[in-house]
């Protein structure tokens, strides 16, 4: 999404002036996103890619252009949380006389107790760190950006913001899996994930769509990972990600949904070690998996190839399925948004989901899909769709900055970055 984009749309749902600066980290097995704001505005950001094995860094400025990004050169990066200190001190360059109020981080799972954010504390901090084994290809990286600034900055306020807490609106026959009361009361559950960026279209969706803003609506978020969920009057009430991200539709590496004999099999009469399974479950199936070719829509739409238009047929065949499902939940459907790289951009993609929705009373307005909508569905459309981009690190400053209250007031901890 360009700057100017979120400039335009952010002063609807901007409230504070404070010119104290929110910084955003996400961080990932083996990259490190990051937003510097000023109030909504996003005025340096950027991302560390290939930690662990060539890393490698860009950045840009308030105006979207391209900045010399943070020399990762002689820094022998294994974590993402080691690019840290090199980044902050970059990044206290490029702010010069700007102060940091506060960190917000994305952490994946915030477990059964936390349908908020929270401010960190030691305790916050052992108990995430018990939380690992629920996500333990997530939440270490998660966490080890918050340890590695609380060491440098004990000062500097930090706040974790879920991907789980968006659903703990989930009604429990939503959250249970048909196995052992005693399993589901030990956290082996539906969570969903991907809750930040529902979060921020539940929060623009009175603006963007208001006639189906507060009625029964399915959100698919298709980008690297996918999932969907069902909105009824903006709270989560069903998700197609369970107790792991590697749950409900395919995606650009993961399987997806997958009946669980298959992993017995692949285990008992092929003999495959677990650590393959899960490679191959997460790193070797989905797009890539299906093409052979590529886990980027771009490439598998730019494609000849029949299996890779093989590929996006199963991807959007079990979307459209995954709505229907999604439609039984809610008892009905108002609307369908479609957001993330693949949501936001992939015309034929979103063409495909909309044509097998039909029966369901969505009728595509083709031009408008073309040029991304916003409303993508005809006028007389029973359900209506639209193209809505969405901004995780946005919803983290925003309940960084609301969890702390105003940083220029509560300033004592807002030092010189
Ligand atoms: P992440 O889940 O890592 O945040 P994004 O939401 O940015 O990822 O989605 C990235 C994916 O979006 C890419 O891998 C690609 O498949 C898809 N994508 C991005 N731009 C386009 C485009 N113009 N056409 C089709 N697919 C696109």
């Amino acid at each position: 999404m360009s700057h100017a984009y979120k400039r335009r749309h952010h002063r609807n749902i901007g409230k504070g002036t404070e010119p104290a600066l929110i910084g955003v980290i996400n961080a990932g097995s083996s990259s490190l996103k990051f937003t510097f704001y000023e109030s909504d505005q996003p005025i340096l950001s950027g991302q560390v890619d290939g930690v662990g094995v060539r890393p490698s860094a860009r950045a840009t400025g308030a105006d979207g252009a391209a900045l010399d990004p943070p020399d990762l050169g002689h820094t022998p990066v294994t974590g993402p949380a080691e690019a840290l200190p090199g980044l902050i001190e970059w990044a206290k360059q490029k702010l010069a006389d700007r102060r940091l109020a506060a960190l917000g981080h994305r952490v994946v799972h915030g477990g059964l107790r936390y349908s908020r954010p929270q401010r960190v504390t030691p305790a916050l901090l052992a108990e995430l760190e018990s939380l690992i084994p629920l996500a333990p290809l997530h939440e270490p990286h998660n966490i080890a950006p918050i340890r590695t600034a609380l060491a440098l900055r004990p000062d500097l306020p930090q706040v974790a913001c879920f991907d789980t807490a968006f659903h703990r609106s989930m009604p429990e026959v939503a959250q249970a899996f048909a196995l052992p009361h005693a399993l589901y009361d030990e956290g082996i559950r539906r969570y969903g994930f991907h809750g930040l960026s529902y979060e921020y279209i539940a929060s623009v969706l009175p603006d963007r769509a208001p006639e189906i803003a507060d009625g029964k609506v399915v959100v698919a978020h298709l980008g690297n990972g996918c999932s969907l969920c069902g909105f009824r009057a903006r709270k989560s009430v069903a998700s197609t990600m369970g107790f792991t991200a590697l749950d409900g539709v395919p995606m650009g590496t993961r399987c997806g949904d997958l009946d669980p004999g298959v992993v017995l099999h692949l285990i008992q009469q092929k003999g495959m070690a677990v650590e393959d399974v899960a490679d191959l479950l997460y790193k070797r199936s989905g797009m890539l998996g299906l093409s052979g070719l590529s886990s980027d829509f771009r490439d598998l739409l730019a494609s000849e190839s029949p299996r890779s238009r093989f590929a996006v047929d199963v991807f959007c065949y079990r979307v459209a399925g995954h709505i229907g499902s999604l439609a039984a939940a809610l008892g009905g459907l108002d609307g369908i948004v479609f957001t993330a790289g693949v949501g936001e951009n992939a015309v034929p993609v979103r063409a495909a989901i909309c044509l097998a929705c039909r029966w369901l009373g969505l009728e595509l307005d083709e031009a408008a899909n073309r040029r991304h909508g916003p409303r993508i569905s005809t006028a007389g459309s029973r359900v209506a769709a639209y193209v809505i981009p969405t901004d995780e690190n946005f919803m983290i400053a925003r309940h960084a900055r609301a969890l702390l209250g105003s940083p220029d007031e509560s300033s004592s901890s807002a030092r010189n970055l």
